[in-house]
């Protein structure tokens, strides 16, 4: 029993990071949890791990994590192109030990009441969780009532209430979390929102209360942008921070 701040989508962004765990700090959080992408994007993916580690923060793996550690895997020529320029700087980026932390990442995290993926329970881990019809494809392998998922950095709460045959998926807003047979919750992205607000997103998970809170923490974008500029990053990279998508 406990409150759980839990955040997903850091994308290599310290800034947005650090003022995500000082928020969660001062809210008193009992611990936290990361749901995935550590890397990939951004300009600091040394930094957010060295930061995880020393926190203890338990972390599933992300498909950019994912990546990063499987250079060699031909599937990787099918991503986009500036996507596979920055898989191939943070390669370059980190040293072998952040390498093998990122490489031995769980699928899944299951401590107490906190059940973790980063896409998708079944057969497609990497599947976008943005539509009622792929929530179909995951709830039959959730094997929990409550899980968390990352992906698509926009917060969500996916339903598939008792009695109805179709899941719903709804913009995830502060509250009870509801009655339902499968419950899915996405905290949005740490350090690459895509719902307008660039702002970084987290959430706390009360046990007791049965509830999640989300919150939207302002960090220092410009700085961020600086130095995903002077690394010489994709520039939309560093453009879409302060869109929010
Ligand atoms: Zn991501």
């Amino acid at each position: 029993m406990g409150k759980f701040g839990i955040f997903s989508d850091i994308h290599a962004n310290l800034a947005a990071l650090e003022a995500v765990l000082q928020h969660l700090d001062d809210e008193r959080c009992d611990a936290c949890f990361c749901v995935g992408d550590v890397v990939g994007y951004g300009a600091s993916p040394a930094d957010c791990i060295d930061l995880l580690r020393e926190r203890d923060i338990p972390c599933v793996l992300g498909n950019h994590d994912h990546y990063v550690t499987s250079l060699l895997d031909d599937r990787l020529k099918q991503l986009r192109k500036d996507v596979r320029a920055s898989i191939q700087w943070t390669q370059e980026n980190l040293d072998m030990d952040q390498l093998k932390w990122l490489a031995q990442l769980p699928r899944y995290v299951d401590v107490d009441m906190i059940h973790l993926v980063h896409g998708a329970y079944g057969p497609h881990p990497w599947l976008y969780l943005t539509k009622a019809d792929r929530l179909a494809k995951s709830f039959p392998h959730q094997p929990h009532d409550l899980a968390f998922c990352g992906h698509t950095h926009v917060p969500a709460i996916g339903l598939l209430r008792d009695g109805d045959s179709a899941p719903v998926l709804d913009y995830l807003k502060s509250g009870p979390i509801p009655d339902a047979d499968k419950v899915i919750v996405n905290p949005g992205s740490v350090g690459q929102p895509r719902d307008r607000d660039p702002r970084a997103a987290c959430l706390i998970f009360d046990t007791e209360a049965n509830t999640v809170r989300l919150f939207r923490v302002p960090y220092d974008i410009d700085h961020t942008q600086k130095l995903i500029r002077d690394a010489k990053l994709p520039d939309w990279f560093a453009v879409r921070l302060e869109l929010g998508r």
